[in-house]
């Protein structure tokens, strides 16, 4: 809802503390969702074919592509490491864009999920209205590409 968008037409303090905090499952924030585009800079980042890729590092759930999950690393991403995101320069479009999701910019969810769970918020430089409207836009089309991706839809 539009009043309850918050304000950031001065910027937001954002820098990455390594935290790995949004790199783990929890309640919302689940799979790791793939678009083509993300898959095939995977693919090239790992040298395997999209096909290859998909079948080593990825899952369907209700028809969305997602980066496998793993029980027993208990929803961290199997490409974190001692914290550290070990595929950074090849990260999908969603970890890109982190804390910059449209989902996350109402005042509810920022106040009461993000800047509690992210250590980043608040911290380093002031990320411009006119970035963050870029990372808004990047996240939209990431979803509309993620969507359009979509395997047998359930019936
Ligand atoms: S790909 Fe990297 S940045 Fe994205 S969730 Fe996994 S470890 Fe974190």
């Amino acid at each position: 809802m539009q009043d309850d968008l918050i304000s950031f037409k001065h910027g937001i303090r954002f820098e990455c503390q390594g935290s790995g905090k949004c790199c783990v499952s929890r309640n919302s924030y689940g799979f790791v969702y793939l678009s083509n585009i993300d898959i095939k800079r995977f693919s090239k980042f790992f040298k395997l074919s999209v096909k290859a890729f998909k079948k080593k590092y990825c899952q369907i759930t209700d028809g969305f592509i997602h980066l496998t999950e793993r029980k027993e690393l208990n929803g961290n991403c199997i490409f974190l490491k001692n914290k550290m995101c070990t595929v950074y320069k090849s990260r999908p479009s969603q970890c890109r864009t982190w804390p910059f999701w449209n989902d996350n910019m109402n005042s509810k969810v920022w106040n009461e999920d993000i800047s509690v769970n992210c250590p980043g918020i608040g911290k380093g430089k002031i990320i411009t209205q006119t970035k963050i409207n870029k990372l808004l836009k990047e996240d939209f089309d990431n979803e509309k590409l993620i969507l359009k991706n979509r395997v047998n839809p359930v019936k």
